[in-house]
């Protein structure tokens, strides 16, 4: 180290090391705070030990498999708003007081409709050729005989901004950016945009359809659905993914120019009819501090093409199974609650819901987290908790490093239901699953169950029951010194 140490980053590495916390707290030139603070408790010597006990328990338990191999196998994709959603539910409450959950309840929601129709797609000149394409969810139908016009790429949505009103008078525009790979996931965030806003700002130029790239990581012949949005002032044109394969082929016969490409494209979706959704709540009542909500989160529903495996009946499945494997060790202090969500692909419905009908007790909610990030190892804790909590933190992460998972920042919102709770002030912790093939399946056909590792789903199951167990049988005030700037938006 080329730097003196400073006194202040010594302070705290002595106050870390009477704590017997890992030294990651105290690196050098970390201000301390400017009065002593009282640290959040650290986690008893008892306590730590039954958690490392549940954690070798759990990465040894298959139950998480069984869960998601029931749901993906008794009910199969599970659209937002879909019969089949509802027998989710169904099963799933059964599931949970089958599991000894009790207070479980069925809290249904209306959802503006959405159903997939037939769906095909082809180059019609100057080489013949079938596209493998699939509608975006929320996409309106094209006219009776499908639409065929001529093609426009886009390198990228702002390109597509930058078009001259008026330049797509009768085409289609072609919104051809490319996602990449990243443990994190995080190319996902850069790249969605195109298929969230593509159709609106292609229609304002006139275009009277859109095609995207898939918002994926493959190379397979499986296009990535997922849900578009139009604009309230835009004309609604029919929106649909090409397979990576095929949305390379389009650019090439793009690029090479010589005459204009013309596709056809048909989609028959069934929009305009009002459905019901509802997410599935269930409770392990707590002891000494029972009005203390700790929410572990996943959704229920799925898109449609494959049978919703990685995305979310793994979360389901995890979840579920770390809940009943905390249980076991004895009703913890503070009550353990698990959310299914129902209608999370289509826009956080099920979230928002039930931030409304839990309104009054959000305030009590001490940690939100979710898993919805497929079924591969957690490889990273982070945490969005106040500033005066991280000594808590710290010494949960001690607990979950033997399952080979970093420490992260503390700017998590837990996941993507219950970012919705994050932001209204609840503190969150994330685990974060290895995001580097989940893009490859994620809104295909391809989401399956015998994708899912059972070995590391096990390891999923392992952190998020340690980090359940330990915050649910402490008194850490985890909002203590503030949440961060992104929570209480
Ligand atoms: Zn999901």
């Amino acid at each position: 180290m080329s730097r003196p140490f400073p006194i202040a980053g010594l302070v705290t590495a002595l106050l870390a090391f009477a704590m017997v916390l890992p030294p990651a707290l105290a690196r050098p030139g970390d201000e301390p705070p400017a009065k002593a603070v009282e640290p959040a408790p650290p986690i008893a010597p008892a306590l730590a030990a039954r958690a490392a006990d549940l954690r070798e328990r759990a990465r040894h338990s298959d139950l998480a498999w069984r869960l998601v191999s029931d749901l993906t196998t008794r009910i199969g994709p599970r659209l937002a708003g879909s019969p089949a959603e509802e027998r989710a539910r169904t099963l799933m409450a059964e599931t949970l007081k089958r599991l000894g959950f009790v207070n479980v309840s069925v809290e249904e929601f209306p959802l503006p409709g959405w159903r997939r129709g037939e769906e095909a797609a082809a180059i019609i000149s100057p080489a013949p050729q079938p596209l493998a394409v699939t509608a975006l969810g929320g996409s309106v139908a094209t006219p009776a005989g499908g639409i065929t016009a001529s093609v426009v790429r886009f390198a990228d949505l702002a390109e597509l901004e930058a078009a001259p009103a008026n330049s797509l008078k009768g085409r289609i525009a072609f919104v051809d950016q490319r996602m990449f790979r990243a443990q994190d996931g995080s190319s996902y965030g850069q790249t969605v945009a195109i298929r969230v806003r593509s159709a609106s700002i292609a229609a304002a130029k006139g275009a009277v359809a859109v095609l995207i790239r898939s918002v994926g990581t493959d190379s397979h012949r499986l296009p990535h659905t997922g849900m578009m949005r139009y604009a309230d002032d835009a004309a609604k044109i029919p929106a649909a993914a090409l397979a990576n394969p095929d949305a390379d082929q389009l650019a090439r016969l793009l690029a090479i120019g010589d005459e204009p490409v013309v596709v056809q494209l048909t989609l028959t979706p069934k929009t305009g009819f009002l459905a019901r959704s509802g997410n599935v709540v269930a409770d392990i009542p707590g002891t000494d501090r029972a009005e203390e909500i700790v929410l572990l989160g996943a959704h229920l529903d799925s898109w449609d093409l494959g049978t919703g495996a990685i995305d979310d009946g793994a979360g389901v499945a995890i979840v579920t199974a770390a809940a009943k494997l905390v249980a076991e060790e004895g009703r913890p202090r503070r009550t353990l609650r698990v959310v299914l969500f129902g209608s999370e692909e289509v826009g956080l419905v099920g979230a928002r819901a039930y931030l409304k009908a839990h309104e009054k007790e959000i305030a009590r909610h001490v940690m939100v987290s979710e898993a919805d990030f497929g079924a591969d190892r957690v490889w990273r804790m982070s945490t969005g908790i106040g500033r005066r909590a991280l000594p808590f933190a710290a010494a949960l992460h001690h607990l979950l490093r033997p399952l080979g998972i970093g420490r992260g920042g503390n700017d998590s919102l837990g996941g993507s239901d219950v970012s919705v709770l994050a932001r209204a002030g609840v503190p969150a912790i994330g685990l974060n699953q290895d995001g580097m093939r989940y893009f490859d399946l994620h809104h295909t056909a391809d989401d399956t169950l015998d994708k899912i590792d059972p070995h590391q789903l096990a390891q999923s199951v392992a952190a998020w029951a340690t980090t359940a167990f330990l915050v649910a049988n402490s008194d850490a005030d985890l909002r203590a010194g503030g949440l961060p700037a992104r929570h209480g938006e």
